[in-house]
């Protein structure tokens, strides 16, 4: 689609600028669009626990082609599906994860250990819940400023954010009915901003699994207390985005909630019986609880785990008849390395036009899926990604991703070629690894990358990024409002699927589909960085919480 996105932010008077962050940070601070605050110390230690700050957002909502945003809801029940045929498919996994990609990761290698210790111990809960994040960039496809939308990435771990989000879009639409934004530009219409409903969607994937699990296990939930588990990580500064959803399953499901680390459950998390219950003892109350569902906002990066200990946990949860958002199989779906094989030519429709894995999809859907994949390459020898990875001119296209979640882990441009140098010089000294299969091959470590051809997204498009700043309010009575000339804006969209493994005659046999428990989608996350370009790659600033107005 032709891009008719007007130049923003539209002009503001400073007093229109203060008044419309002050109002705005006083809503945030009213509803929980907030955030810990940094630690005292600089020297590190826990943030502290019984403040906030608001969290960063914009003070106006980014324009965004309507168009493209309902497109991201329509894809979203597709890639709900897809991910869930991806997690059942033990083959697929063996064959993308297992293969070359555990030579060179070990943090993928311990989870891949992991899943298949609890696949050779015996699978207590074929349930795998999915809260998903599908995150995109808007793509200028010509010269003529055609906008497409480019998938970055799809969360299966901690997608985080969206309960702040759902409370911002609410921020937009407050502001636009009480200021009506001072007429400042024709776009800014409450009817065009759209609700937001990712709290909803991700609170209802979890009542889902919750239910599910006292249908299936009905004797156990007369007796007991069963609650949900959120492994959460310790001084974690977002902890506000997570009690949402707490409180939603509370007031909407009517289901309890406790907050756990790895490190705290090591000592409190106990399975028992023969189906592999698992019990978690709240020392407050005095007793144990078990548990329906365990909600990983932790475990998605090689920190969670700084010994064993954790290890050993993550991997009795896994054993328990709890279901597991996500179990370690949907974790390791969502590797970068298995978005970059599903570009593959042929790899997405044998998955979803083969009648054994479930609903054929028509070629309609197959176009729109494969429409939102950027250009990607796997690094294996004398492929075309090495080649491109090797030319700095070519090379300055592309961002370099390492399988690793949670931001700052990608290599950009000009040091891709670089970083390759190292990668191989490493190889060199320190011996290469021999295939999975015992064969001679060598494993190079640039093969647990992948490369992405850079989106493009639209560059006349600014904002103000209000965030608190300790010492600018110190001196002045007004909230940190800054005018971004330059932003990118990322649209998430999300979505939940709770699904079961059909067992499979043989490993190697063509996996039969997943069957679909509860689906839903719906919800967006906005987030808007100022965007500034050096020599060296692309300089991404800090991001904000927004919303979009649909134009
Ligand atoms: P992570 O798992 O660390 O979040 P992402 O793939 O989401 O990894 O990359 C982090 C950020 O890098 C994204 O939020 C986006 O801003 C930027 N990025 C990633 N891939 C691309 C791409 N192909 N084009 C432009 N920017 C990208
Ligand atoms: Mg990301």
């Amino acid at each position: 689609m032709a891009s008719t996105l007007p130049s923003w932010p539209p002009k503001m008077s400073k007093e229109q600028v203060d008044a419309l962050s002050r109002a705005a940070v006083d809503y945030a601070l009213s509803h929980s669009i907030a955030y810990r605050p940094l630690p005292l110390s600089s020297t590190g230690g826990p943030p502290p626990h019984d403040a906030a700050i608001h969290a960063p957002i914009s003070l106006l909502p980014s324009p965004f082609p309507a168009a493209l945003y309902e497109q991201s809801q329509r894809l979203q029940p597709l890639y709900n599906d897809l991910y869930a045929r991806i997690t059942v498919d033990h083959g697929f996994l063996a064959k993308v994860i297992g293969g070359n990609v555990i030579l060179v990761d070990e943090f993928q290698a311990q989870l891949w250990a992991l899943w298949n210790r609890v696949r050779k111990e015996g699978v207590a809960q074929p349930l795998h819940l999915g809260l998903f994040r599908s995150d995109y960039l808007l793509h200028q496809v010509d010269q003529h400023g055609t906008l497409a939308l480019k998938q970055v990435e799809l969360n299966t771990i901690s997608s985080s954010f969206g309960p702040l989000c759902t409370r911002v879009s609410e921020l937009h639409r407050h502001l636009a009915s009480s200021t009506a934004f001072y007429d400042l530009s024709p776009h800014l219409r409450i009817d065009q901003m759209p609700k937001n409903r990712a709290l909803e969607t991700l609170a209802s994937g979890l009542a889902a699994g919750h239910h599910a699990y006292l249908e299936r296990t009905a004797k156990a939930a007369q007796s007991d207390d069963v609650v949900i588990l959120f492994v959460v990580q310790d001084g974690e500064r977002n902890a506000f985005d997570q009690r949402l959803i707490e409180y939603q399953l509370l007031e909407q499901h009517g289901v309890r909630v406790r907050r756990a680390s790895l490190q705290q459950l090591s000592k409190t998390a106990k399975l028992s019986g023969d189906d592999r219950r698992l019990y978690v003892t709240d020392a407050a109350l005095g007793r144990q609880e078990q548990v329906s569902v365990v909600y990983f906002r932790a475990g998605y990066t090689p920190g969670d785990y700084p010994t064993e200990r954790e290890w050993e946990t993550r991997l009795q949860l896994e054993l328990s008849l709890a279901i597991k958002c996500p179990t370690a199989a949907l974790q390791l779906a969502g590797a970068k390395k298995v978005q970059q094989v599903l570009a593959d030519p042929g790899v997405l429709e044998s998955l979803v036009q083969d009648d054994k894995r479930g609903r054929f999809w028509s070629n309609d859907e197959v176009d729109m899926l494969r429409q939102s994949f950027m250009s990607m390459y796997g690094m294996e020898t004398d492929g075309e990604g090495v080649a491109i990875a090797s030319d700095p001119n070519r090379a300055a296209d592309y961002v370099l991703k390492p399988q690793r979640e949670g931001g700052g882990n990608n290599i950009y441009r000009d040091d891709i070629v670089p970083t390759l140098q190292n990668l191989d010089k490493l190889d060199a000294e320190q011996g290469q690894q021999s295939g999975s299969d015992g064969s001679a091959r060598s494993i190079k470590r640039r093969e647990a990358y992948i490369l992405m051809k850079l989106i493009e997204p639209p560059s006349h498009l600014g904002n103000y990024l209000v965030r608190y700043d300790a010492q600018a309010s110190a001196k002045a009575a007004v909230p940190h409002a800054v005018l971004a000339p330059h932003v990118i804006s990322e649209l998430g969209a999300f979505g939940t699927i709770l699904f079961e493994s059909l067992p499979s005659q043989k490993d190697d046999a063509a996996a039969p589909g997943p069957r679909v428990v509860f689906e839903q989608s719906g919800g967006h996350l906005l987030r808007t960085k100022a965007s500034e370009s050096n020599e060296g790659g692309v300089a991404a600033g800090y991001s904000v919480i927004d919303s979009p107005v649909l134009i």
